[in-house]
């Protein structure tokens, strides 16, 4: 029973340009499953990218129960872009 139908989203989206930049993330429902118990968590984070993990202590985002979705807020995403390899800007001067 693998089959799974790829259900068209039957929540309407409207008014989706509402979105202050920098601006605290609330967030009402798990952009994955739709539950709408997602927490608040500020634990140790782990990633890895391209074979090399990095973490970041005390990282908060939020976590989805039911389907184990992560939601990032900017600044979230700001620290981990800053601990992230992949974002790490090369340093390739070398004359003086
Ligand atoms: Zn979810």
């Amino acid at each position: 029973m693998a089959t799974k139908i790829a259900s068209t989203s039957s929540s309407p989206a409207s008014g989706r340009s509402r979105r202050a930049p920098g601006s605290e993330l609330s967030l009402a429902a798990c952009p994955a499953c739709g539950s709408l118990s997602l927490e608040a968590v500020e634990r140790d984070w782990t990633g890895t990218w391209s074979g090399q993990s990095y973490s970041i202590p005390n990282l908060r985002f939020f976590e989805c129960p039911s389907c184990g979705e992560r939601i990032y807020s900017p600044e979230a995403m700001r620290r981990i872009q800053a601990a992230s390899p992949a974002f790490r800007k090369p340093r390739l001067r070398r004359s003086a």
